[in-house]
């Protein structure tokens, strides 16, 4: 079993003694900057000209500065815009105002793991990556609890920045739920390939084609959407609860001898082979370059693979029953604060 770190093994005052900038004030950067401001650390926030963040921020009574401004005041800076904007801002806005002895993190490791953000001699560079969405850590936070969270160490300048990173990790509430340290490699490559192979584009593409092969054989879309993606839920939480073994004791025993022998045919050996010619770019850096690149030439592929998802009949399918549902309609609100997010 790997280490576990709580609360009594992180100092909150190692945190609490530095300038932290905050910068992006997104789903991660709102989460980060309030817990540690509730924790007693001394936040400030640094966001683009014009940023439309700025006023939520302001409203919460943070200082907003100029993401130069920001770092150039921090002993330690948190990089929480988005992974494809991270190495412009810090071109542009960070390197020059880091001095030897402040702390770069991160809370993903897609900038440092690519090599697309070199950080200067002398400066510790760290990660504190909560294994949840930003407005589920603000919310556990505020009912005494916590999210879980990976650190990792890439650079240790001052010989403390473990201790850092665990600090920040208890100012954010995650010692409450349990700390485990990884390295940048790893988090960055784990997480890609769990995003990729198994939550959002294994899932997708199964539920997809579940909905199709029903839809196409003449029976009801609503009744596929229900069977193949709805229920989808409940599965999902007995195996959190219990692991697969639960979900299969709670289905009945038609749905686990189906499962038996009906998965292994669905997701065939030959899947896995996939899956390691998926690992396999994000390992080489194909994936990283290939995400970069179109964000650099527009997004043209992202937008057209969003448009052409959004079309998807299942979409509309959806859409049009989670209307009838009263218990279920806030959830096609994917504003700030709704479940969906
Ligand atoms: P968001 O997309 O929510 O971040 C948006 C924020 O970044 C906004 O405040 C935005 O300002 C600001 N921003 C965008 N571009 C710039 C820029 N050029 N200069 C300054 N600020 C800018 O990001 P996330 O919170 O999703 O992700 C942040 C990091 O956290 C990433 O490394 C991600 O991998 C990691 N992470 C995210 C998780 C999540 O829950 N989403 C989970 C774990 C890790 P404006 O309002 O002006 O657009
Ligand atoms: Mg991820
Ligand atoms: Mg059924």
């Amino acid at each position: 079993m790997t280490e576990m770190f709580y609360d009594d093994d992180a100092d909150l005052s190692l945190i609490q003694g530095k300038k932290v900038a905050v910068i992006g004030y997104g789903s991660q950067g709102h989460a980060h900057a309030l817990n540690l401001r509730d924790s007693g650390v001394d936040v400030r926030i640094g966001l683009a000209e014009g940023s439309s963040s700025k006023a939520k921020a302001e409203s919460e009574g943070l200082r907003v500065l100029s993401v130069a401004d920001a770092v150039a005041e921090a002993d330690l800076v948190m990089i929480l815009t988005p992974d494809q904007v991270q190495r412009t801002v810090y071109a542009e806005s960070i390197e020059k105002n880091l001095k030897p002895g402040n702390a770069l993190f991160f809370a993903h490791g897609f900038n440092i793991r690519f090599g697309y953000i070199e950080a200067p001699e002398g400066v510790d560079v760290a990660m504190v990556a909560p294994k949840g969405p930003g407005h589920t850590v603000r919310r556990e936070f505020e009912a005494g609890r916590g999210v879980p969270a990976l650190i990792a160490v890439e650079k240790d300048a001052s010989g403390k920045a473990r201790e850092l990173a665990l600090a920040y990790a208890k100012g954010l509430g995650a010692t409450r739920a349990g700390v485990i340290e990884t390295t940048f490699t790893e988090e960055t490559e784990t997480d890609l390939f769990g995003e990729q192979a198994v939550l959002c584009g294994g899932v997708s593409q199964l539920v997809q084609y579940g909905f199709e092969t029903l839809t196409e054989a003449g029976y009801k879309p609503e009744i596929a959407y229900f069977e193949v993606l709805h229920e989808l839920k409940l599965i999902v939480d007995l195996m959190v609860e219990g692991g697969i073994n639960k979900q299969r004791w709670s289905v009945s025993d038609t749905a686990e001898y189906g499962d038996y022998v009906s998965g292994p045919r669905v997701i065939d050996p030959h899947v896995k082979e996939n899956m390691k010619e998926v690992l396999a770019d994000i390992q080489n850096g194909n994936f990283a370059k290939r995400f970069i690149d179109d964000q650099d030439n527009g997004r043209t592929e992202f937008l057209e693979l969003r448009a052409k998802g959004e079309g998807h009949p299942i979409e509309k399918t959806g859409r049009e029953l989670r209307q009838l549902f009263s218990w279920l309609k806030a959830n096609d609100d994917f504003t700030e604060g709704s479940v969906a997010r």
